[in-house]
Order: structure tokens, then C-alpha cells, then sequence
């Protein structure tokens, strides 16, 4: 393990990494405490179901990501559709 960065919200404070419905996640201690909170309280699921995607990008979009996923592409898209959702969240409650 080389870089301990969240996942989630690329923090590098307190990172560990926790199974969650036996998917390993990295995550810092404020997103642990916020994935548990939310798994009391009704709202959209945290990691845990997977769901298939089909992606067209041209060649040169895929080398680049590929490029930037590092061959992990699913925990690539994962932060990437987190931080999206987050964003989105939070200029909803402005
Ligand atoms: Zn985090």
C-alpha cells in the first residue's frame, strides 16, 4: 500500500481501509463515520451494489483514462461519481 488516500473525498487523514458488504473501500475516519450514518437513515445506498455500464469514449479518451485509472478503473469512476454526487448535493442545499 503505497498511497493511503480516501476514496472518497481524497483525504489522508486517519485512512483505513474497511469492508463494506465485503468490497474493500479506503476511506478516512470522516467518510467511515458518514457511510455508517447513512446506512441508519433512508437515502441513496453506499457502496455495495454493482451495476454494469456500458462507457463509448473515442481511443484517445480511453488512453487517458486508463492513463489516469492506474488499471483500476471501477475505483476511478467511483470517486469520480462520488465527488459528482457530492458536488451536486451540496449546491442543492445553497
Ligand atoms: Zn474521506
Amino acid at each position: 500500500m503505497n498511497t493511503s488516500v480516501c476514496e472518497r473525498c481524497d483525504s489522508s487523514i486517519n485512512v483505513t481501509i474497511i469492508y463494506v458488504d465485503e468490497i474493500p473501500v479506503t476511506y478516512c475516519k470522516v467518510c467511515k463515520m458518514s457511510l455508517f450514518s447513512k446506512k441508519r437513515s433512508v437515502g441513496r445506498p453506499s457502496i455495495g451494489i454493482t451495476k454494469k455500464v456500458s462507457l463509448t469514449l473515442t481511443k484517445d479518451d480511453w488512453e487517458q483514462f486508463d492513463a489516469q485509472a492506474k488499471s483500476n478503473r471501477s475505483l476511478f469512476l467511483r470517486k469520480i461519481i462520488v465527488k459528482a454526487l457530492n458536488e451536486e448535493d451540496s449546491s442543492e442545499n445553497r
